[in-house]
């Protein structure tokens, strides 16, 4: 099976995507936030250069970044990986090139509106954790504020507001154009529509997984 990068802009459902494919495929998920601090070691050049960066919160420099995903990824050589979070700029994805080979890469396609409907719509049950959003008649509750399955009372989520979230999409728009590019001139490209519902974009990659056996 072939290994999969993951392109998408916040909110575009990679989460519940990168659940089904470990579960039906057997997908190891890399996430390049988790290999980070997998990293953190005061022992190590790169841990010690991750630790300082994360503790400052600034950005860690691609090439620890890239130093980093390459120790992770040879723990999993010969099984079929899922890397979510990386490439996030063209240097990162020329990076990647020398680190991972035979792999295609999907880019969840999404408009802002949409996702950001999806991203603050989102509302939890404080007491069962079923998930709904106020922005969409299917997933909303019957009764405002209200779960439907317990009846205990719903909170918003806390870690998704206006700003943060545009902020993280302006930096999805900036590099999108550059890194899609990159990746059809190397015919490895899949978009996948990512307005429909998340079966529907399980549906699309499942398709591509199918059609990459074949390659
Ligand atoms: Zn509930």
């Amino acid at each position: 099976m072939r290994n999969l990068v993951l392109y998408a802009p916040p909110a575009a459902g990679k989460g519940t995507l990168c659940e089904k494919l470990e579960k039906d495929y057997g997908y190891s998920i890399i996430s390049i936030g988790q290999v980070l601090r997998n990293n953190r070691n005061p022992e190590t050049e790169i841990g010690k250069a991750i630790i300082e960066t994360q503790d400052k919160g600034i950005l860690t420099p691609d090439d620890i970044v890239a130093k980093a995903l390459a120790i992770e990824l040879k723990k999993y050589t010969g099984k079929p990986i899922v890397l979510e979070g990386y490439p996030r700029n063209i240097s990162q994805a020329i990076a990647l090139d020398k680190v991972l080979n035979n792999y295609s890469v999907i880019v969840i396609q999404i408009s802002r509106e949409e996702a950001m409907k999806r991203a603050l719509g989102r509302v939890t049950c404080s007491n069962c954790h079923k998930i709904y959003n106020i922005y969409d008649k299917a997933l909303s509750p019957k009764k405002e504020g209200i779960c439907n399955e317990c009846g205990a009372k719903l909170d918003i989520r806390s870690d998704d507001n206006e700003e943060s979230f545009n902020k993280r999409f302006d930096i999805y728009e900036e590099n999108a154009p550059t890194i899609i590019d990159y990746y059809q001139n190397k015919n490895i490209l899949h978009l996948v529509d990512g307005s429909v519902t998340k079966d529907d974009i399980y549906n699309q990659v499942k398709e591509i997984i199918k059609g990459s056996k074949n390659d």
